[in-house]
């Protein structure tokens, strides 16, 4: 029997599915397992797929779904009915290959004594490196007389070597064990280190190895767990599978002929455009869409970027004195942005949203540069939001966002430096400032708390004199509020 999906133990009221389907047709749906910790669960919102305790289920109920699924495998046995038991997804697995590359075997056959291991003295049997591929002889090491004729490590007569070599898999299924000792001298890796500094705290790969590779991975694990090399249970703690790069719909391919050259592109973009655009183009679970217009637009936006920052250093200071003091709120509000940025780049990054990390950098450029334009806020902010993007900008764009720091004249390389931090305190009850459009184009921009509701974002739109100017008292037909992004007013 299996436990787990719906299929044993399957009502409305645990599977999502199913609740939908028990809805849609207006079917009664009653629950029978409730959240363990005794909270309270609104089944007509949606289906309890977790499990917890037993209720309404006859002599099951109180039991845990855990010592449910025991008694129910008990009651099946002694009914003759059912039981328990395990199933193992992992099948008898060819390891040898007849090609070069590929770990040896260590084995040898002797007339003797038949297939003999080789002693441990003598691992690991290591490769020759004189060979000539030539496709004709396979398996390519049965060619090599001198590294086939050995002697056998028992009656150390004459014996020959196994001339297969093993599949790729079986090195990918450990090698991270050995990362923690790779100068390890007596055995595939040193149990203590390994046991110190696994698990992998965080995997990543594409999801065509993922389902083999994980299961083989984790089948060594508990393998060596079993005999007694450490303890280890669970190889990898995190998992994230990337998404592919996909071409025209396809994923890109040789075969296809859909494939582009990432050096091309870097040799006409930079590396640091390519990157950006690749982490910006999708979320990193999902496939990628490659567009070469996308990587034009990155390459637009970091120039952009950099023309200001060229202009912004190159102006003299001594102009802009006393600016800082009539445009107080709009410093405010582009210090607040500023923080509440680098707090939710810093979280994004730690989350692999690398798409919404850069897509708030580029939001925070917007509006620093807008202000700046308008002379809404002095040197010191936009300085400070300028550094701020350059130092957030840092780990997808390194060198470009080291020449920023270098043409701002500031010392030392962002390489060396401490992620920056933000201060909570100065967006926590700081006003945002957002747009104002006045049928469909954008008229103004008013200050407002980031929580505001619609109707003090009304009452702080309609009361603004260039916002009252182009309405120019005529009736609104319509008012559009999205909070922390815009106002839309049609008249
Ligand atoms: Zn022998």
């Amino acid at each position: 029997m299996s436990y787990g999906t719906g299929a044993v133990m399957s009502v409305p009221a645990h599977d999502q599915r199913d609740w939908e389907f028990a809805k849609e047709y207006i079917l009664p749906i009653k629950q029978v397992i409730f959240p363990g910790d005794g909270s309270t669960f609104d089944i007509e919102k949606e289906a309890f797929t977790e499990k917890g305790t037993l209720g309404d289920s006859g002599w099951l109920s109180g039991f845990t779904s855990q010592e449910a699924f025991g008694k129910i495998a008990e009651y099946l046995r002694e009914k003759s009915a059912g039981g328990a038991k395990t199933n193992y997804r992992l099948r008898d697995w060819g390891i040898s290959r007849q090609r070069y590359w590929g770990a040896p075997i260590p084995i040898v056959y002797c007339e003797r004594c038949g297939e003999v291991p080789v002693s441990d003295s003598d691992l690991p049997v290591e490769l020759p490196l004189e060979i000539d591929i030539d496709g004709e002889r396979i398996p390519a090491l049965s060619a090599i007389e001198s590294f086939i004729a050995t002697s056998c490590p028992t009656c150390e007569g004459p014996a020959r070597r196994e001339t297969d070599t093993m599949d790729t898999f079986v090195e990918s299924s450990w090698y991270f064990l050995r990362y923690a000792s790779p100068d390890f001298k007596d055995g595939m890796f040193e149990p203590g280190k390994a046991s110190y500094w696994l698990p992998v705290n965080q995997y990543i790969g594409g999801i065509e190895h993922a389902i083999l590779h994980l299961l083989y991975s984790r089948f060594f694990t508990k393998v060596l767990r079993d005999i007694g090399v450490f303890e280890l249970d669970e190889p990898f703690a995190n998992l994230l599978t990337q998404g592919m790069v996909v071409k025209d719909g396809a994923k890109m391919s040789k075969s296809l002929g859909n494939t582009v050259d990432p050096d091309d592109m870097i040799v006409r973009y930079g590396a640091d455009t390519v990157r950006m655009f690749m982490l910006f183009a999708a979320p990193v679970e999902k496939d990628l869409e490659w567009s070469e217009q996308g990587v034009n637009g990155m390459f637009r936006f970091l120039g952009r970027v950099w023309r200001f920052a060229v202009g912004f250093f190159a102006e003299p200071k001594d102009e802009e004195q006393g600016l800082e003091l009539q445009a107080g709120g709009k410093a405010a509000a582009l210090t607040a942005a500023t923080n509440r940025t680098i707090k939710k780049v810093t979280e994004d990054i730690e989350s692999f949203k690398f798409n919404t990390a850069i897509s708030a950098i580029m939001e925070l450029f917007n509006e620093l540069s807008t202000l700046w334009k308008e002379k809404s806020v002095g040197r010191e902010h936009a300085r400070e939001t300028l550094l701020a993007v350059a130092r957030l900008i840092y780990p997808m764009a390194p060198h470009f966002a080291e020449e920023l720091w270098e043409l701002s004249g500031e010392s030392g390389n962002l390489v060396n430096k401490e992620w920056i931090k933000w201060d909570e305190g100065a967006f926590e009850s700081a006003e945002i400032t957002i747009p104002v459009r006045v049928n469909s184009r954008v008229r103004n921009q008013i200050s407002l708390s980031p929580d505001a509701d619609e109707e003090t974002a009304r009452e702080i739109a309609l009361s603004d004199s260039r916002v009252k100017e182009y309405i120019a008292g005529r009736e609104i037909k319509n008012f559009v509020y999205v909070p922390k992004r815009l106002v839309d007013i049609r008249v």
